[in-house]
C-alpha cells in the first residue's frame, strides 16, 4: 500500500490555505487507498509550541493520520547516511559561495534565473583547502542534467531547472530538498500533495530521488489560497487561523465547511467529501479568500452565513 502525507513546517499557526492543502492531501490519499502520514518539517524555522497547535488544528478539522508523527529533527542519522552515500559516489562538492557571490555570478549572460552558476564545482583540492579556513562550506549535488520532467496530476508534464542545488547547508543543517526526498523515500510515500508554490522544486527532488534509488512519487500541486489582493494568504489577512476564526465565532467545523465549499465538495463531513471526491472536478484556480480586515472579536469572514 502506498502512502501520501502532509508535511507542515512548524513556523506558526496553520491558516485556512494550509488546512485546505492538508484536507486535499488526505482526500487524495484516502481516495486512492493510501495511508496518510504526518511529518513535521522542523529542521528549520521551528517555533516553540507551533507543532502542538498545528496538529491540534488538523485534528480539530477532522483529519486523522496513520502511525506516529515523524519529525525531521529526529532523523539526522538518515540524512547523514544519505550524504555519506552521495560523498562516496562523488556526487557532492563543497561550495563556499555567499549569496552575494551567487547573485553576481548568476547575473552573467546565459545563466538561468535562480540557478547556481557552478562557481565551486571544479575547484582544485588546493583551492578548497584555502577556502576551508575562511568560511564554512555548503554541500551541493553534482548534477549531470540541466532540467528534469515530472508528471503532476493537475499540471500535467512539468519540466523545471535542476542545478547543482544545496543538499547540506553551510550551517550543517540538511537542506529541505535533501530531507524531503529522503523522508518521502524512506517512508514509502508515493504521492506528494502540496501547495503549487513547490511545483518548481519537484524536478530537483525527483532527480535526487531517482539518483538515490527511490521511486519518483506522483505529484499533485494544488492551488494556494490568496487574499483579496491576489497575494498568498497570510495571518495578517484577518481571521484565517482557527484561533482567529474562533474569536469571530467560527469553530473548526465552520472552517472545514468553508474549505470543503471552496472545493465544490459536500460540506457535511470529511467522509461525505471523500465519497464525492473527484480530482478532475477540483477548481484549478487559487482560492481567493476575502476576510474582514481585522477579526478582533467583531468581524466574520465575508460570505460566512450570519
Ligand atoms: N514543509 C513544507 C511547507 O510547509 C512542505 C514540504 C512538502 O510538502 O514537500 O511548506
Amino acid at each position: 500500500m502506498g502512502a501520501g502525507r502532509f508535511a507542515p513546517s512548524p513556523s506558526g499557526d496553520l491558516h485556512l490555505g494550509n488546512l485546505r492543502t492538508a484536507i486535499l492531501a488526505w482526500l487524495f490519499a484516502r481516495s486512492t487507498e493510501r495511508k496518510f502520514l504526518m511529518r513535521v518539517e522542523d529542521l528549520d524555522r521551528a517555533r516553540a509550541g507551533s507543532e502542538a497547535t498545528q496538529l491540534a488544528d488538523l485534528a480539530a478539522v477532522g483529519l486523522s493520520w496513520d502511525g506516529a508523527v515523524v519529525r525531521q529533527s529526529e532523523r539526522a542519522g538518515l540524512y547523514a547516511a544519505a550524504l555519506d552515500e552521495l560523498r562516496a559516489r562523488d556526487l557532492v562538492y563543497e561550495c563556499f559561495c555567499t549569496r552575494r557571490d551567487i547573485a553576481e555570478a548568476a547575473s552573467a549572460p546565459h545563466a538561468a534565473p535562480g540557478t547556481y552558476p557552478g562557481t565551486c564545482r571544479d575547484l582544485t583540492e588546493a583551492e578548497r583547502a584555502a577556502q576551508r579556513g575562511l568560511r564554512p562550506a555548503a554541500l551541493r549535488l553534482r548534477t549531470d542534467v540541466d532540467s528534469f520532467t515530472v508528471s503532476d496530476e493537475l499540471h500535467g508534464s512539468y519540466t523545471g531547472v535542476v542545478d547543482d542545488f544545496v543538499v547540506l547547508r553551510n550551517d550543517g543543517v540538511p537542506a529541505y530538498n535533501l530531507a524531503v526526498v529522503i523522508d518521502d523515500g524512506v517512508q514509502g510515500i508515493d504521492q506528494v500533495v502540496r501547495g503549487d508554490d513547490l511545483l518548481s522544486s519537484a524536478p530537483r527532488q525527483a532527480y535526487l530521488a531517482q539518483l538515490l534509488g527511490y521511486g519518483v512519487p506522483s505529484y499533485v500541486h494544488v492551488p494556494l489560497a490568496l487574499n483579496s489582493d491576489g497575494k498568498r494568504l497570510a495571518k495578517r489577512d484577518g481571521a484565517v487561523t482557527l484561533a482567529q476564526l474562533a474569536v469571530s465565532g467560527v469553530d473548526a467545523d465552520g472552517a472545514r465547511t468553508m474549505i470543503l465549499a471552496s472545493l465544490g465538495l459536500p460540506t457535511t463531513s470529511l467522509d461525505a467529501a471523500l465519497a464525492a471526491f473527484e480530482p478532475t472536478l477540483l477548481p484549478t484556480d487559487p482560492w481567493v479568500f476575502t476576510t474582514v480586515p481585522d477579526a478582533r472579536g467583531t468581524g466574520k469572514p465575508i460570505g460566512w452565513p450570519s
